[in-house]
């Protein structure tokens, strides 16, 4: 599937809406076209009706263990992103507030995030574009350090990374020079090797990419390891490499969970973080976060000025208009959770994860390659006599309503072919028993004929 939309043909561009007999008298005669702008209007209940009634095929979220993105919040907050969706965050004349808002978001997140007080920091659509402000503050900063004398600009990061680098790579035309994640020792054991980090870089390395953690495997990164290493390289050979920390998942999670791991800015080498506010900042899409510990760390070229919305405004984005309703969300979960809400919150996610993860080892034929015990979400290879390969076990499970991705790890590993678990707020014990009898009764299935297996219905655990 694609994010681009190519024109239908013909035939179906003429075809239209099957639309439920109950509503055909709030419709025009002629129907509804599916690809072309009807050309009068309809009855909005009608409007309502049929765009329910298609989105009711998209999955069930509480059953997706694919996504890292929040897909429940409460009422109250829901009510609050009502009221707010009309507020433009780019507008900040108009919507002083909103502004106001996001400011402390990002004091509380700097905070968060041990930076000593110098800190800047935004609020984004996401981690990629989060992504790409870091990325293109480190490219300015590289440029300011060579004067004249760069050559092309190239950014170490980790086979490991999500695919927000190499498309920054790409869009800015930066060098990604790979570092791969090999497996060494222990099951958890799928990270970036500093000293593959180190041979990676020169005076054109504008910066060095960490994760905490994995998307593929929930895995943290080696952040002090690194830093370290690039300490020993500044001291040894002069190359001055900033570390930009991608915390989409663990920016939210480490804080909470691993409070004594120096990850962030305790770390002086770690000179910027992202993270998602719409993953385990627990907001409805779309909010990310980018902050770094200094603000001389942020070229002021990359900043413009503009007084189209009147009144002067300084704007570092990619886009422009924005709403603002995530922003109160984010706020709304801060205030309402605080410190010790967000840790139960991420503590039962883990404990949720390990219990799977634990029982997945326990059916055999199923490895799990981390735990759940750092970001609580973990990958699993499946045996090679298990019998079906890990894309048709995510088929099967897929037929039971659970959408568990199959994927490959990146080459140095083999290439070996995973099914990942994410555990998010709100996906239980209960619910993981539940997957863990299902599983359960699929190997059975691939192993042997004969037993069909039993199962209940899912729909007493749907929201
Ligand atoms: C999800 C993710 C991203 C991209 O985040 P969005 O907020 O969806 O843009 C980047 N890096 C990592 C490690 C992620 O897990």
């Amino acid at each position: 599937m694609s994010n681009l939309h190519r024109r239908a043909g013909a035939d179906r561009h003429a075809a239209a809406l099957h639309v439920n007999p109950l509503y055909s008298g709030l419709i025009s005669e002629g129907g509804v076209p599916r690809y072309r702008l009807p050309d009068g209007p309809m009855h909005p209940d009608a409007a309502l009706a049929i765009i329910r009634d298609e989105l009711m095929l998209d999955g069930n979220a509480r059953l997706n263990l694919a996504t890292f993105s929040t897909t429940w919040m409460e009422p109250q907050a829901k009510e609050l992103i009502g009221e707010c969706l009309d507020r433009n965050m780019v507008d900040r004349e108009e919507y002083p507030q909103v502004a106001e808002l996001e400011g402390r978001c990002v004091n509380m997140l700097s905070e968060l995030w041990h930076d000593p007080g110098q800190g800047i920091g935004c609020s984004t659509a996401g981690s990629s574009e989060a992504a790409m402000l870091g990325g293109l503050a480190m490219k300015f900063a590289w440029r300011r350090r060579r004067g004249g004398a760069g050559g092309r600009p190239n950014l170490v990061i980790g086979t490991n990374t999500h695919v927000c680098w190499p498309k920054f790579c790409r869009y800015w035309d930066v060098e990604p020079r790979w570092a791969p994640i090999r497996r060494r020792g222990g099951p958890s054991d799928l990270r970036l090797d500093p000293e593959d980090v180190v041979s990676r870089c020169d005076a054109d390395t504008i910066g060095v990419v960490a994760v905490l953690g994995s998307t593929q495997t929930g895995a943290y990164d080696p952040v002090a390891d690194i830093a370290a290493a690039l300490d020993r390289l500044e001291a040894e050979r002069g190359l001055d490499v900033p570390l930009h920390v991608d915390a989409a998942g663990g920016g939210f999670v480490a804080p909470f969970l691993q409070p004594g791991l120096a990850w962030d800015f305790r770390l002086p080498r770690v000179r910027s973080i992202n993270a998602s506010g719409h993953k385990f900042g627990l907001v409805y899409p779309a909010v990310g976060w980018v902050v770094w510990q200094d603000a001389a760390d942020l070229p002021g070229d990359l900043v413009l000025h503009t007084d189209v919305l009147g009144g002067p405004q300084e704007t570092f984005t990619l886009n422009f208009s924005r709403s603002g309703a995530p922003i109160a969300a984010q706020y709304y979960n801060f205030l309402r959770l605080g410190f010790d809400g967000y840790r139960a919150v991420q503590r039962t996610c883990q404990d949720v994860a390990r219990h799977l993860a634990a029982g997945i080892a326990g059916l055999g034929g199923l490895e799990p390659l981390t735990d759940g015990g750092e970001l609580p979400a973990f990958a699993v290879r499946t045996a090679a006599d298990l019998g079906c390969t890990a894309h048709e076990l995510s088929d099967r499970l897929r037929r039971r309503g659970w959408q568990v991705p199959a994927y490959h790890l990146p080459p140095a590993l083999e290439e070996i072919p995973v099914l990942r678990f994410v555990v998010r707020n709100g996906f239980s014990f209960d619910i993981a028993d539940r997957l863990l009898a299902d599983l359960r009764d699929t190997l059975r299935e691939v192993r042997g004929p004969g037993r069909p297996a039993s199962r209940q219905p899912l729909t007493a655990l749907t929201r």
